[in-house]
């Protein structure tokens, strides 16, 4: 018997998620590891019932790269799919710079092109092409297809493309690309199937999950989001600043001479939840504190989201709905309720009950609040199976 599947792979910095599809885009299992390169990895691979896939005897109990963890995950998956023969791997890459907006068959030339865009994203874009390598190295002469998160946003308009800069930047590539396109797509392609009415209409959704952004979108189409030339801007996250005055910077490299590594570590991986808290970049964690600094960092990350969902509504010209979606947007019943509460000028209403019980639709106002799970990795699947057509 023999599997033919499609995999899924989402290569960051110290984590790796990976999917497992039929070529039918049945899913067959999920794999996340976390903390790879630290002394204690944790890898859970689940099949399409949730159920665990147990872990080989040998299995190390650290990863050190994430080339080590797939082919650990590979041999989980050998062990319950007996045959698997992967025909393709479909890879998240961050970005796909002004030229990509279609995914697009990894060549060695393609990947160079690629990483050219690094010093555009260079705590994302590197880690995504080291998926890529790993995943050559372990499936010699499958197809690799990249999948660009920057993809969804390229219809913007200029105004929205562009900072207030000498034009030159513009055309030096210094847009704003925004990102978390893979959700984006997916929850408009959800809402077209279940909700086309819905979905004809004004949306903005909300991805807050350890980064987080925001993107309005009318008759599925993306008008603006929150995010822009990286993935530091608008929104705080975990560990991510968001939205900041461009002058705290200038005044930090002055007083305290921090060049662009130091800033670069400070407004990446010390600042948002993290930095404003002192106690977790972790919204469940936060929840569950009592110290005050954990409160205040979850007041200003509703705070910030509020500021830009009346600023997409007003760029929509108005709303006919609000999709929550992220690990935070799925489950945080708190701060959709922080979010929602007296926003009734704009449409929105909550139903307090199901919001607590995480239903699909939360809402009683005219503008809609659904919550729908998102998933990337069936966009990147759909994505590597459609290009597999075109070899
Ligand atoms: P990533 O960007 O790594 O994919 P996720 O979408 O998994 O992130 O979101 C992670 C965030 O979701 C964390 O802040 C986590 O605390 C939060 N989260 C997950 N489950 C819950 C929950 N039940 N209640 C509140 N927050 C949650």
């Amino acid at each position: 018997m023999s599997t033919r599947a499609i995999l899924t792979v989402n290569s960051g910095s110290s984590s790796l998620k990976l999917g497992l599809f039929t070529e039918e885009l049945e899913t067959l299992a999920m794999c996340h590891v976390d903390r790879i390169g630290r002394r204690e990895a944790a890898m859970k691979i689940r099949d399409a019932a949730g159920r665990n896939l147990p872990m080989p005897e040998h299995a190390p109990t650290a990863f050190r790269t994430n080339g080590a963890a797939l082919r650990t995950a590979l041999e989980v998956f050998q062990a319950d799919f007996p045959g698997l023969e992967v025909i393709a791997v479909g890879h998240r890459v961050v970005h796909g710079g002004v030229n990509h907006a279609e995914p697009l068959r990894l060549t060695e030339a393609t990947m160079k092109e690629l990483a050219r865009l690094a010093p555009f994203a260079p705590l994302h874009q590197p880690h995504n092409l080291a998926g890529v390598r790993a995943a050559v190295d372990t499936f010699p002469g499958v197809p690799n297809i990249a999948c660009f998160d920057t993809a969804f946003h390229r219809e913007h308009p200029f105004v929205n493309d562009t900072y207030a800069l000498p034009r030159r930047y513009y055309e030096k590539g210094v847009r704003r690309y925004g990102f978390h396109g893979l959700s984006y797509d997916y929850i408009t392609g959800e809402l077209a199937r279940t909700e086309p009415e819905l979905h004809k209409g004004r949306v903005v959704v909300a991805h807050l999950g350890s980064g987080a952004s925001m993107c309005g979108m009318k008759g599925g189409h993306p008008i603006d989001t929150t995010m822009g030339f990286s993935a530091l801007d608008g929104l705080p996250m975990g560990t991510r600043t968001g939205q900041i005055d461009p002058g705290v910077l200038l005044y930090l490299m002055d007083t305290d001479g921090l060049d662009s590594h130091g800033l670069s570590e400070l407004l990446y991986k010390e600042s948002g939840l993290q930095g404003l808290s002192g106690v977790s970049n972790d919204m469940r964690t936060l929840e569950s504190s009592d110290d005050p600094h954990a409160q205040e960092a979850i007041d200003y990350f509703c705070f910030r989201i509020r500021r830009e969902l009346g600023g997409i509504a007003a760029a929509l010209g108005g709303i006919d709905g609000l999709v929550f979606c992220g690990g935070i947007g799925e489950n945080s019943a708190n701060v959709r309720a922080q979010v929602c509460e007296g926003m009734e000028w704009l449409g929105i209403t909550l139903d307090a009950e199901k919001n607590v019980t995480h239903a699909r639709e939360i809402s009683t106002g005219k503008t809609r609040v659904l919550v729908i799970p998102t998933n990337e990795e069936i966009v990147i699947a759909r994505a590597a199976a459609q290009v597999l057509e075109t070899l």
